[in-house]
């Protein structure tokens, strides 16, 4: 039945051969830079490319600052610690999105409390946000809290699928309402913007991932920004064990973590980064070339929301069915057209089923109707 979609795509690709979901591509100073780590010594915790590296995210991003992490799951947690969510508090994100959202919280000792997404961003929905925060939260001295279960919301982590941004400027309005710090999971979205404005420096933090799969890579990374020059200090202190400047003394002031980007991986990334235009316009042709010919198939093709601009990292079809779906995955994965459906919904996790959810209308839609296809940059 969607022999033509195999057909199609192995020939977007030029390949009779495997086609992954998401390869990186080294097509500039990768191997340069990496040898001269190797030359200088300087493979680990310190040297020039991770500061070459926070240059570029600000600069890139438009934040005032970045800090350098060792992945994105680290910089989710850190941001959270940063914006003050502790134990028995809670924090609004969406249930359609990687498990490492989720994971971030929990390592604070905090819950998630899932509202639903928008069906054309697949990213949380403002609308879902107020319902949810208008039905069940009051504003007090202490802060925003849950009358259903008596705690502190301390963040909301809105996330932009597949780097589609989320209509982020309304859900910052709603948690300035309601005295709620917005922290983005920008993970996917490097490239992306709303309004203009990059995802990610629309909150008091904005998180980035560089592992393998994403659109550059550092082997494993991740990036903190903000605007804020004390969230940045500390971000910094902490994600380097805490330790005070000092000649020779080991002091730290705080239980701090090793969250540190190796200067290794800082290299690679920074290679990457100086080629992130080329593959953003690359990726935006493949996605242009999908959009002309899944809307000829009369299959949904995922494109960029109103007022934004969107990196399509991973490319998403739409179907109208479950069992459509199915068989979709099935065949193209059997002819070597690596295809996933998205994420099982967080609340059905077992870790989270215990977590308050508001109607997941559209999250529930989408689960059952989405589609990956293979996005790769292609040289
Ligand atoms: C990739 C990703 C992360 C985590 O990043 P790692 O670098 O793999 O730890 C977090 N959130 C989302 C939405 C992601 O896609």
């Amino acid at each position: 039945m969607y022999q033509d979609e195999v057909k199609f795509i192995k020939q977007v690709f030029n390949t009779d051969d495997f086609i992954p979901l998401h390869e990186p591509k080294f097509i500039g100073n990768e191997k340069l830079y990496l040898n001269e780590c190797i030359d200088s010594t300087f493979v680990s915790s310190v040297g020039k490319y991770v500061d070459k590296f926070e240059e570029m995210m600000a600069d890139y991003t438009g934040a005032n600052y970045a800090i350098a992490t060792v992945n994105g799951t680290s910089a989710l947690h850190m941001a959270l610690l940063l914006a003050g969510v502790q134990q028995g508090d809670e924090v609004i994100t969406q249930s359609l999105t990687f498990v490492a959202t989720c994971n971030a919280v929990f390592y604070c000792g905090a819950m998630p409390v899932f509202v639903d997404v928008d069906k054309d961003t697949m990213g949380l929905s403002p609308d879902s946000l107020l319902s949810f925060l208008q039905e069940n939260a009051v504003v007090e001295a202490e802060g925003c809290r849950n009358k259903v279960s008596g705690r502190l919301i301390k963040a909301c982590v809105p996330m932009h699928t597949f780097g589609h941004p989320c209509r982020i400027s309304e859900i910052k309005k709603i948690c300035e309402k309601y005295n709620i710090d917005l922290i983005e999971d920008a993970a996917e979205s490097l490239g992306s913007s709303y309004e203009g404005r990059h995802t990610g420096t629309f909150g008091k933090i904005g998180v980035f991932s560089f592992n393998g799969n994403k659109i550059v890579t550092a082997g494993g990374g991740g990036c903190i920004v903000t605007d804020n020059r004390e969230i940045a200090e500390r971000a910094k202190h902490l994600t380097t064990t805490a330790k005070l400047p000092h000649k020779w003394e080991y002091t730290h002031d705080l239980v701090g973590y090793n969250y540190r980007m190796p200067n290794l991986n800082a290299a690679l990334i920074v290679a990457q980064l100086e080629n992130l235009d080329k593959m953003l316009k690359n990726k935006r042709e493949l996605a242009s070339t999908y959009e002309t010919f899944f809307s000829n198939r009369r299959l949904g093709f995922v494109t960029q929301p109103e007022n934004a601009s969107s990196n399509y990292w991973l490319n998403a079809v739409v179907f109208e069915n479950e069992k459509d779906r199915d068989l979709f995955l099935e065949e193209t994965n059997a002819s070597g057209v690596m295809t996933r459906p998205i994420w099982t919904l967080m609340n059905k996790l077992e870790m989270f089923k215990g977590a308050q959810c508001a109607d997941l209308a559209n999250s529930l839609w989408l689960e059952k109707r989405i589609v990956n296809i293979p996005s790769s940059v292609r040289l």
